[in-house]
This record gives structure tokens, C-alpha cells and sequence, in this order.
């Protein structure tokens, strides 16, 4: 779709964002610390305002020196949502005025700024604070955090550190050799001009089917080494119409009415037909090869261009301007094995030497093996990917947020909630009311510590793996990031996202141990988390409105 390639976002340079605030000194002690300032992050920060904290009781930690985390990083050119902008946007904060149904980076980076603006959070957020380690002292029931920019104690841990926030880079032979320049997609060189370039382009994920036609415009040469090829779907993204953005405006029921609309579709159309790897799956193969042999016209390219997986089984990735951009006479697609970088290019399996200047990488991210899982030791001294290995279950967390052993701690977009067919917000608004009710359960019982029952986790763990069996992503001919290493999916929500809102937004105190009383121990210890919020609000807090059902 033209709408797609105008030139305001093409190649634009990096806007190099100053930053956006006074530099926040970190306090010595915080009840809730919250680590990021994507979706998650700034979901909490509000739902927590919403619940009646205090500011002073919030702290986001935030490594960058903006907030939008996804948003902020993939500044890419052509980078933009692939679920409609009326979904994937809080349910609480509606904006009537996107400009395009599927919107670009810039506007939902904006979104993000002006909602955390709106809610008054932006002066919560302690820029350029990387996390570096979490510890759980359990005599004094806090969380002892180092941070990049110094040490502080919090009674309680949300991580909305992000699954795809850590780039993947393939170990290459003799990349640290290459002579040009390389950078991941996540992280892109605004610096490095393109133009008249020859340029490799690595993996053939949802970055590089946005960024490629981009690139292709700019560089001399375009070689696009692909492991395997994507289903690609056309893209519905438009612009936005006037009368539409009025009626947002003035009738907002109709953009919750829009809103429903696609994710029901999404949950009946698509969500079914990946949950139980559905025959339906073949005709939307059909549509797919249909639409490449419309857009291919060359029988070689077209057989290099077509996938041998069901449909789903990796990500379904939608675009206009992809095949024909690998059309075009500056692009070939490699598609033997890359063996070697060197300092003049890529070398690959047949001994070609592929001579390029520049070599981006669109690999996507490390979600099986996230360094927060490095980072986080929680009651037996154990860091969190310690725990995971030795309890042989892989990734996993009850209602992708708690794990045993890890009091305190909550996890938002953790282990098995991504999704294939639909916003992602929707699953981390369900975790942030699990966590607001665990944090009212936990202050009704006047305890220290709140942390899931082992038995529960493993429930869950186990029920997660028998869902994942039948579904397109376990059974549909493919290897992707959703497996890990011995193909469990810890990464997808294997069932309608209807049921992971329903089994998680309420809290059961029974699936939890909530141990301590406050006021008995020594310093943070809870306190803040329960006895100050009892002096402000009293024990009747109001429902948050961001636990307004979704979507
Ligand atoms: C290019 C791209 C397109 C996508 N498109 C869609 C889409 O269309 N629909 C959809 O549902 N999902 C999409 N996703 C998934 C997307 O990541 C989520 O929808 C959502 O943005 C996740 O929000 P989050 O807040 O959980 O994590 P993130 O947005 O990743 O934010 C994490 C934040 O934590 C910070 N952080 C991480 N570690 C630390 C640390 N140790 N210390 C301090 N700060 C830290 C990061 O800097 C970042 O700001 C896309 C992802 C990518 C990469």
C-alpha cells in the first residue's frame, strides 16, 4: 500500500530524542519498582496511581533515556504495528486520533509519551537506570536492586523489562572482522547513510519485511540472506479517514465498538485456526501463495519466496511493498547458508564471497535466554534462569507473572503470553489487575511478602504444555523462537486470549502464600506497600479503571 511508504517516515533520521526529563535521583528505599517504560511498565505505574499509591511510592527504572520501550528502540524505517491501532493502545486510554489504522513507530511512540504524560508518570521514571541485578533479602522482605546508577531497597519487583527488548545478533564466524558497518535492526545507525551502498541484509523476520523496501530505495545493492521465508499476507493499513477521527471523538463508543470488533475477529478467525492448527489454515495458505504468484512473476524467485511450514507456525507477516521490492534489479536473494563474515562481506556455504559495506541485521530478539532471567536471585539464592533450568520445565510463570521462590516479584508479557493473532496490550493489562489484586490481597492480610504456591505454578506449567501440543506453532512443520531448546513453547499463549483474561485478571488468594505483618520487621518490609496506602485510601480502594474488562 503506497500509504505505507510516504516519505515522512522514510529513512528519517534518528530523532536523536533529548531527554525528556530532569534527571530523578534515586531514593534510597521505594515501595514498588518497576522496571521499564513500554506498554507494561507504564501500565502499572498508572494502574497503580489508579489504586491510590502515591507517586513518591513508584518508581520506574528505566535504562533508556525515553520512555515507549519497544517504541522507543525499533526506530527503523517503515516500523509500525501489525495489529489494528484501535487494539493494540490501552483499553483505558483510547486515541481517536491515529493517523493510519495500523500506525508507524513515531505515532505510538508519541501515544506512549502523551498517555504517560496524561496519568502523570513521566516524573516517575529514573532515566538511564539499567537494572544490573535484583536480590531478595528475605529477613527484611525487600528486594535489594543495583541499578547503573546506584543501589536501592523496594518491598516489591514488576519487571516490564519486554520479551523482544534484547536484540538477538547471530554468532558468525568472524563478524567482529567485518571492515563496513553492522547494526541490528533494534538499534538502527541514523547516522550511516545508505545511499549507493551495498548492503547484506541477515534474516527475513517482521523487521526486515518493513525496513527492506526502505533499504532497497537507498543502497546500491541489496542482498537478502534468508534461512527461511515468511507467509507474507497484504496489509490493510490505510490512513485514518476525517469522519472516522470525529466519530472517535464525539461517539466514543464507536471505537470501542472498532476495538471489539478486531479482537474478536482476531480471536474467532485467526486465534482458531492457530489454537488447534486448524485445516482452515490450508485455504489461508492458499490465499498466501495466491497472493505471491500475483506479486512474483519469476518461477525461481517465487520457489525461493515460498515456505514449506503451515501457515502460523511462525509469524504470519503482512506487507504490499516487500515482494516487490526484492523484484527490483538491485536485490538477490541468497539463500544458501552464511558460513563466515569477513572484513569485505558474507561468505556462504557454496564459497561465494558476497562483497558489501554495510550488514543489518533483522534477527529479532533473545526471548528464550532474556538477560533479565540472569539478573533476578530470588529466596534461595537462585537466579531466575537457575530456577527454570533446574525445575526442567523451561520458561514458565503462573498467569506469565510469578514464579515460586520469587516473592514479591511480578513479571508482565513474562513466559506464554505472547500471541500470534492479537494486541499483546491485552494480555498485559489482565497481569497488571492480577498484580494490583495481589497487592490488595497482601495489604488486606497485612502481609510482607505475597508469592504463588508451588504446587499452583507447576499446575499451570504442565495444563500451558498440554494446550501448546495440538496448536500450528508445536505441530506446523516449523522451528521458531516460540520453542526453546527442547521444544516446549514458553513463549505463546496456546488458547484464546479470552481465557488468559479470565483465568488471570482476578486474584485468588489461595493460589498464593501471603506471609510477614507488616510493621514487625526492619526497614521496607512492606510497610509502604500496606500501611501507607491504609492511612491514604483506607481498606476500601476503588477498582482501578484500567481493569475496565478488555478489550
Ligand atoms: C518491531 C516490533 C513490532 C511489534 N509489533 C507488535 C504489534 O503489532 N502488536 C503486538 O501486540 N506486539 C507487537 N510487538 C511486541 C511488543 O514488544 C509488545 O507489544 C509491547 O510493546 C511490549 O511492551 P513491554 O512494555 O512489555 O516491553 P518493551 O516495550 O520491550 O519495554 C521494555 C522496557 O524495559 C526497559 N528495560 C529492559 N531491561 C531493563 C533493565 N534491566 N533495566 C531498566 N530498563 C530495562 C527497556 O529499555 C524498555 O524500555 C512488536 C515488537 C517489535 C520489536
Amino acid at each position: 500500500m503506497r500509504a505505507m511508504m510516504n516519505s515522512a517516515d522514510a529513512l528519517r533520521p534518528h530523532p536523536n530524542r533529548p531527554d525528556p526529563v530532569a534527571r530523578l535521583d534515586l531514593p534510597a528505599h521505594v515501595p514498588i519498582a518497576i522496571v521499564g517504560s513500554g506498554f507494561s511498565g507504564l501500565g502499572s505505574a498508572i494502574a497503580l496511581a489508579n489504586e491510590g499509591y502515591a507517586p513518591s511510592d513508584v518508581l520506574i527504572l528505566e535504562r533508556r533515556l525515553g520512555v515507549g520501550g519497544t517504541w522507543y528502540d525499533n526506530s527503523y524505517p517503515g516500523c509500525r504495528c501489525d495489529v489494528p491501532s484501535n487494539l493494540y493502545s490501552f483499553s483505558f486510554a483510547p486515541n481517536p486520533n491515529w493517523s493510519e489504522t495500523f500506525s508507524g513507530q513515531p505515532e505510538i511512540e508519541r501515544y506512549l509519551q502523551s498517555t504517560a504524560r496524561r496519568y502523570g508518570v513521566l516524573d516517575r521514571i529514573a532515566f538511564d537506570a539499567e537494572l544490573e541485578s535484583a536480590r531478595w533479602d528475605a529477613e527484611r522482605s525487600v528486594w535489594e536492586l543495583d541499578t547503573a546508577r546506584g543501589s536501592l531497597t523496594a518491598d516489591v519487583l514488576i519487571s516490564g523489562g519486554g520479551g523482544l527488548s534484547e536484540p538477538s545478533i547471530p554468532d558468525l564466524t568472524g563478524a567482529e572482522t567485518f571492515a563496513g558497518t553492522s547494526f541490528h535492526s533494534a538499534q538502527w545507525n541514523h547516522e550511516h547513510d545508505l545511499t549507493g551502498r551495498r548492503v547484506a541484509i541477515i534474516g527475513t523476520g517482521a523487521s526486515t519485511i518493513q525496513f527492506l523496501p526502505y533499504v532497497q530505495r537507498e543502497a546500491g545493492h541489496v542482498t537478502l540472506f534468508q534461512r527461511t521465508p515468511p507467509w507474507v499476507f497484504p496489509h490493510r493499513n490505510r490512513p485514518t479517514r476525517g469522519y472516522e477521527r470525529l466519530a472517535f471523538r464525539m461517539l466514543p463508543w464507536t471505537q470501542r465498538f472498532s476495538r471489539a470488533r478486531n479482537y474478536w475477529m482476531g480471536e474467532f478467525l485467526l486465534g482458531s485456526m492457530l489454537i488447534h492448527n486448524s485445516p482452515m489454515l490450508t485455504r489461508l495458505e492458499r490465499l498466501a501463495r495466491r497472493y505471491l504468484a500475483r506479486q512474483v512473476a519469476d518461477p525461481e524467485l517465487r520457489a525461493k519466496l515460498t515456505p514449506t511450514y503451515t501457515p502460523g507456525c511462525k509469524r504470519l507477516l503482512q506487507s504490499n511493498d516487500y515482494y516487490p521490492a526484492l523484484q527490483r534489479p538491485n536485490v538477490s536473494v541468497e539463500v544458501e547458508k552464511i558460513i563466515e563474515v569477513v572484513p569485505s562481506g558474507v561468505v556462504t556455504a557454496d564459497g561465494v564471497l558476497h562483497e558489501v559495506d554495510t550488514i543489518i541485521y533483522g534477527t529479532g530478539f533473545r526471548i528464550t535466554n532474556n538477560p533479565m532471567a540472569e539478573r533476578v536471585i530470588g529466596t534461595d539464592g537462585r537466579t531466575l534462569k537457575e530456577h527454570w533450568s533446574s525445575a526442567g520445565v523451561g520458561m514458565s510463570a503462573y498467569c506469565g507473572a510469578t514464579i515460586p521462590g520469587f516473592p514479591n516479584f511480578f513479571m508482565l508479557a513474562g513466559p506464554n503470553t505472547g500471541i500470534g493473532h492479537t494486541s499483546l496490550v491485552v494480555m498485559i493489562e489482565a497481569q497488571i489487575a492480577h498484580v494490583t489484586g495481589a497487592l490488595r490481597a497482601m495489604r488486606q492480610r497485612r502481609g510482607t511478602a505475597v508469592e504463588v504456591r508451588p504446587e499452583v505454578a507447576s499446575r499451570w506449567a504442565s495444563e500451558i504444555q498440554v494446550k501448546a501440543a495440538p496448536t500450528v506453532w508445536n505441530s506446523g512443520g516449523c522451528s521458531s523462537w516460540y520453542l526453546d531448546e527442547a521444544g516446549r513453547n514458553t513463549t505463546l499463549w496456546p488458547d484464546y486470549t479470552f481465557r488468559f483474561v479470565r483465568r488471570t485478571r482476578p486474584f485468588h488468594p489461595a493460589d498464593y502464600l501471603i506471609t510477614g505483618t507488616y510493621g514487625e520487621g526492619g526497614s521496607g518490609n512492606g510497610a509502604a506497600v500496606g500501611a501507607g496506602l491504609d492511612a491514604r485510601v483506607g481498606s476500601a480502594t476503588r477498582e482501578p479503571s484500567t481493569s475496565a474488562p478488555t478489550p
